[in-house]
């Protein structure tokens, strides 16, 4: 089962997929995360993002790309994976349908995690507040969050037009939205 984790930054993805991770074993693939790792290790990758991600743009396609390919054998081997945070864009999408495609693999379900901008805003202040991450600073979360308007919700047409798109109500508790996740995955 191949299946992405949609949303807008702070709608609960990361949250959710740790989740499935621990309760289905399920593998991970967060470009932010691999992003921030690369930045922590000081790596020359580290260095040419964390500029970028610290304003709130999205780095380049090609870059993200080759993290998650180089991953892909870890979803192969676990018989799928969770990718979140990735695909941004449409140029990412398809970049993302080819390698599946020539592993025998696809996309199997999208499920988008609907929150309203006012309550991502009032997420991001406490998530800023407590762990002080950079681009959750009031300035770089507006940049991030119209990256999504932009670049990443004109993606929903395209799994939509395949049928791959399921929304569930990210606004409850994480127990409910979890809930609701199982739900899909298991229809
Ligand atoms: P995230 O943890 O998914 O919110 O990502 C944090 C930051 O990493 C984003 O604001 C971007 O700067 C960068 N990033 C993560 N994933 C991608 C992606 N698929 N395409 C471009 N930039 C990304």
């Amino acid at each position: 089962m191949n299946l992405i984790l949609f949303g807008p930054p702070a709608a609960g993805k990361g949250t959710q997929a740790k989740r499935l991770v621990d309760a289905r074993k399920m593998v991970q693939l967060s470009t932010g995360d691999m992003l921030r790792a690369a930045i922590a290790s000081g790596s020359a990758l580290g260095k040419r993002v964390s500029g970028i991600m610290e304003r709130g743009d999205l780095v380049s396609d090609a870059i993200v790309i080759e993290l998650i390919e180089a991953r892909l054998p870890e979803a192969d081997a676990a018989g799928g994976a969770i990718f979140d945070g990735f695909p941004r864009n449409v140029a990412q999408a398809e970049a993302l349908d080819e390698m599946l495609a020539t592993r025998g693999a696809k996309i199997d379900l999208v499920v988008r995690l609907k929150v309203d901008d006012p309550a991502l805003m009032q997420r991001i202040a406490g998530r800023f507040a407590e762990s002080g991450r950079p681009d959750d600073n009031p300035e770089s979360f507006k940049v991030r969050l119209d990256a999504y308007n932009t670049q990443t919700a004109p993606l929903l047409p395209y799994y939509q037009s395949q049928g791959k798109l399921v929304e569930v109500d990210g606004m409850g508790s994480v127990d409910a939205v979890a809930a609701a996740i199982d739900k899909a995955l298991d229809a």
